[in-house]
C-alpha cells in the first residue's frame, strides 16, 4: 500500500509523512494553512509561504520547507510538492518510491489563482484527492462571470447608496477577492483578522493590484468604501450597525439546494470557491492516470461515481478535523444535507 490511515489519519509509509494531521508523532505534511489543516504537530513539511502563514496562525515549530519542483528525500521515498491553487502556498505532494508513485491533492482547484502557479494534474498510479465538491450539481460558472458579478454588486449596493459588504474566508478566498477588487479600482475595508493576512502576503512578495487600496478596517470609518469580512462576523456590530448595507457571501455551497435556506439573511450568495467543482474533480481523477483512487473531505459517493466512470476509486475518509474546527474554509457543507432536506 502505498497509503494507509491510521489513528492520526492518511500516513504515507515510504515517505514516513502523515498527511495533514492535527497530531501525529514524527513529521506532517501541511498541504496549505487553512485552519482545518494545520497541524500541532512538532515538524511539518511544507512550502515556504505555508510555513510562514502557518506560523502566523499556530506559532512556530520546525518546518522543512520545500519550494514547489524541488525534490527532497523523506524515508524512502523522494517527495515533491506542486501549485494546488487553493491560497497561497497550498500544495500537492508527489511521492516516488520503489513501490510507486502516489500523490495527495489536499485542498485545490484547476482554475487560475492569483496567488498561485498553474496546477498541473500528477501522473501517478495512486491518487488521494479531496472531493469536497464531488456532486454534479457542483459545476462553477467561468471565474470571469463570477468576479464581473461581483463587481456589479458593489456597483449597484453604492449606487443605492449603501455599502457593499462582501463575506468570504480570512486566508484564500478573501485575497483573491480583493485581488479582483483592487484591480477593478475598488477601495476595500478590511477587517482585521483578512488584513493581517494581506499584510502577510504582501510581506511575502504577493501584492494586490491597482489601482484600488486596501486598509484595515476602524470603527465608523468605511465611508464609501466596500468592506469585506468573514462570514462569522455578519451578525456583529460591525456590520449590523451600519445604516444602509447590502451583503454578498463568496462561497461555493451557493449550489446547495439549501442555500436559499442557509443564507437567506445575504442579499447574494455566489459560488465564488478556491475548491475544485464536480468537473475539475473527475477531470483530475481521469488525467492523474491512477490505477486506484481513494477520496478523501467530502461525499462517500463521489467515489461511487467515479466506479461509474471506469475508474477504481475508494472512499478513504471524511474530513478530518471537521468537528474540531470552527473556520473550516469550505470543507464540509455549511450544515448537514439532511437537516435541510425537509424544507422543500
Ligand atoms: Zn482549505
Amino acid at each position: 500500500m502505498l497509503v494507509t490511515r491510521d489513528a492520526y489519519g492518511l500516513y504515507l509509509p515510504d515517505a514516513d509523512l502523515h498527511l495533514d494531521a492535527r497530531r501525529a508523532p514524527g513529521t506532517v505534511f501541511v498541504s496549505h494553512a487553512h485552519g482545518d489543516h494545520c497541524s500541532d504537530a512538532a515538524r511539518i513539511v511544507c512550502t515556504p509561504e505555508t510555513a510562514a502563514l502557518h506560523a502566523a496562525r499556530r506559532g512556530a515549530r520546525e518546518a522543512v520547507t520545500l519550494p514547489f519542483g524541488e525534490p527532497a528525500r523523506f524515508g524512502d521515498a523522494t517527495v515533491t510538492l506542486t501549485p494546488a491553487g487553493h491560497a497561497l502556498g497550498s500544495a500537492m505532494l508527489v511521492a516516488e518510491s520503489a513501490r510507486g508513485r502516489v500523490a495527495y491533492t489536499g485542498d485545490y482547484k484547476l482554475r487560475e489563482n492569483p496567488f498561485s502557479p498553474p496546477v498541473t494534474i500528477p501522473r501517478v498510479d495512486t491518487l488521494i484527492m479531496e472531493c469536497t465538491f464531488g456532486e454534479p450539481r457542483y459545476v462553477f460558472p467561468p471565474a470571469e462571470q463570477l468576479v464581473a458579478e461581483l463587481l456589479q454588486f458593489v456597483e449597484t449596493t453604492r449606487a443605492a447608496g449603501a455599502t457593499p459588504v462582501v463575506l468570504a474566508y480570512a486566508l484564500g478566498k478573501g485575497q483573491e477577492a480583493l485581488w479582483h477588487l483592487t484591480r477593478a479600482g475598488c477601495d476595500v475595508v478590511l477587517h482585521g483578522a483578512i488584513a493581517n493576512l494581506c499584510a502577510l502576503h504582501e510581506q511575502l512578495g504577493y501584492t494586490f493590484p491597482g489601482p484600488g487600496t486596501w486598509s484595515r478596517y476602524e470603527r465608523g470609518k468605511i465611508g464609501d468604501r466596500v468592506l469585506m469580512t468573514t462570514p462569522q462576523t455578519r451578525k456583529t456590530a460591525m456590520v449590523q450597525k451600519l445604516p444602509a448595507k447590502r451583503t454578498v457571501y463568496l462561497t461555493g455551497w451557493a449550489l446547495h439546494p439549501g442555500a436559499w435556506n442557509i443564507y437567506k439573511d445575504c442579499d447574494l450568495v455566489l459560488p465564488f470557491s478556491d475548491h475544485a467543482d464536480y468537473t475539475e474533480l473527475v477531470r483530475t481523477a481521469r488525467e492523474s492516470g491512477a490505477s486506484k483512487v481513494y477520496t478523501v473531505h467530502g461525499p462517500a459517493t463521489f467515489a461511487g461515481r467515479l466506479r461509474e466512470l471506469g475508474i477504481d476509486a475508494e472512499h478513504l475518509m471524511e474530513h478530518p478535523n471537521e468537528a474540531e474546527e470552527p473556520e473550516p474554509d469550505e470543507g464540509p457543507p455549511p450544515s448537514k444535507p439532511s437537516n435541510q432536506l425537509g424544507l422543500f
